[in-house]
């Protein structure tokens, strides 16, 4: 029976039913004609959608933090300097992986809830007049959040700091939800992964790497056998992989993007933008506050409601699973207990939100939250029949 509800984790996403087909398939030889019918396709679909048409992308058989790795080992050297700033806890994850290749970070540590600090790391870049950074990271949508930070300004700061830092984005729980501009916003290395805004199983990390960032991987010396972009380059240029690929996933993978592009990036990320606004119009309608601080930085592809003090968040998503077999995100790190998250990326529709918005609703009115039933969904309601209007006056 919980397995007929919607997900509302933000990843794994739910699976349309005909992308489950596409992955369910039978072996063939992944060094035949057949594969390259699948991984050119799979690979022009995700350019497609990141809006990349520069530099290469590659498709590894692992998850997002594969990605964040490939970023790393392919470009830099031990002792670099990387830049970035920790407001959740996946941007404290790529982090700590930069510490444990021995790079040298300089963290800016903001509150969890606020956005990547363009203007401090302009600062921070113009004092760096030996170019000692060799990278700045930053998380694009920081999903323990609900943050969604502004990757245009933060490349206008590094130009404006005349700095040459590679830019890195994590655009694991953004790409394909919300727009995302490789060329545009100058990024040197964006990594997501299969299992959100591509709608499928976990299995794939894809990262986009420019030119500028290809370079650097010609002389770097961080060590990397898995993860090297030449030998998975050899392998495409013979139609095939430096080991074996995840072939069904990236047979779903192909369809993916096909139907991202079939319905339209612009009506996918108005989509997610509208769902996501009735999700906070709910939370609004039940006295509580997104952890994003202000609306510029409100995501659309997963909201982090603050529940009362002394409530623990925490119980909403156990009681869900429980009593209604409906999964919804708990707070990680520094906003554990505070906040419980729900997910509405990927494969989501306003019928599917509101669903979820109902049960929260009677979790928290099972848990002795002064829950008024109906009010969020009533909110969310007028969000989706009068559409992104209702947005601004929502957003209040
Ligand atoms: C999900 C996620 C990741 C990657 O996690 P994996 O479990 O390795 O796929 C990385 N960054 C962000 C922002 C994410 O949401």
């Amino acid at each position: 029976m919980s397995f007929q509800n919607p997900v509302f984790i933000p990843g794994p996403t739910n699976i349309p039913e005909a992308i489950r087909k596409a992955c369910d398939m039978p072996t063939i030889d992944h060094r035949s004609p057949l594969f390259a019918s699948i991984l050119h396709p799979a690979l022009d679909g995700v350019r497609a959608v990141m809006k990349q048409t520069a530099g290469e992308t590659f498709i590894f058989p692992a998850s997002g933090t594969g990605g964040w790795e490939t970023a790393l080992t392919n470009t830099l050297n031990p002792g670099d300097g990387v830049l970035a700033a920790r407001n959740g806890m996946f941007s404290h994850k790529w982090i700590d992986m930069c510490q444990r290749f021995g790079l040298d970070v300089t963290v800016v540590d903001v509150a969890w809830g606020d956005g990547l600090p363009a203007a401090r790391f302009e600062e921070i870049l113009r004092a760096d007049t030996q170019g000692k950074i060799k990278a700045v990271l930053a998380t694009h949508n920081e999903t323990a959040t609900g943050v969604v930070s502004d990757i245009a300004a933060l490349r206008r700061a590094m130009d404006a700091a005349g700095h040459d830092a590679l830019l890195f984005v994590d655009g694991v729980s953004s790409i394909g939800s919300m727009d995302f501009r490789f060329d545009d916003w100058g990024v040197d290395v964006a990594v997501t992964g299969s299992q959100k805004g591509f709608m499928l199983p976990a299995g794939l990390a894809i990262v986009g790497f420019s030119d500028k960032a290809v370079t650097a991987s010609k002389s770097n010396t961080l060590p990397r056998t898995f993860w090297s972009i030449d030998d998975m380059r050899k392998g495409y240029e013979a139609n095939a992989y430096p080991y074996t690929p995840a072939v069904g996933l990236m047979n779903g993978l192909k369809l993916a993007t096909e139907m991202l592009l079939a319905e339209g990036l612009d009506a996918v990320f108005a989509r997610h933008a509208r769902i996501a606004a009735g999700v906070r119009a709910a939370s609004f309608a039940w006295e509580m506050r997104p952890c994003a601080t202000s609306p510029d930085l409100y995501s659309n592809t997963v909201t982090a409601i603050r529940t009362p003090k002394g409530f623990n968040a925490s119980d909403i998503v156990s009681h869900a699973a429980e009593s209604y077999g409906m999964a919804f995100g708990t707070g990680l790190g520094d906003v554990a207990g505070q906040v419980f998250r729900i997910g509405h990326l990927g494969s989501m529709t306003d019928a599917m939100a509101l669903s979820g918005i109902a049960t929260a609703e009677m979790v928290m009115a099972d848990l002795g939250l002064p829950i008024q039933l109906g009010a969020g969904v009533a909110a969310a309601q007028n969000v989706y029949r009068y559409g992104s209007t209702a947005d601004k006056m929502a957003a209040q």
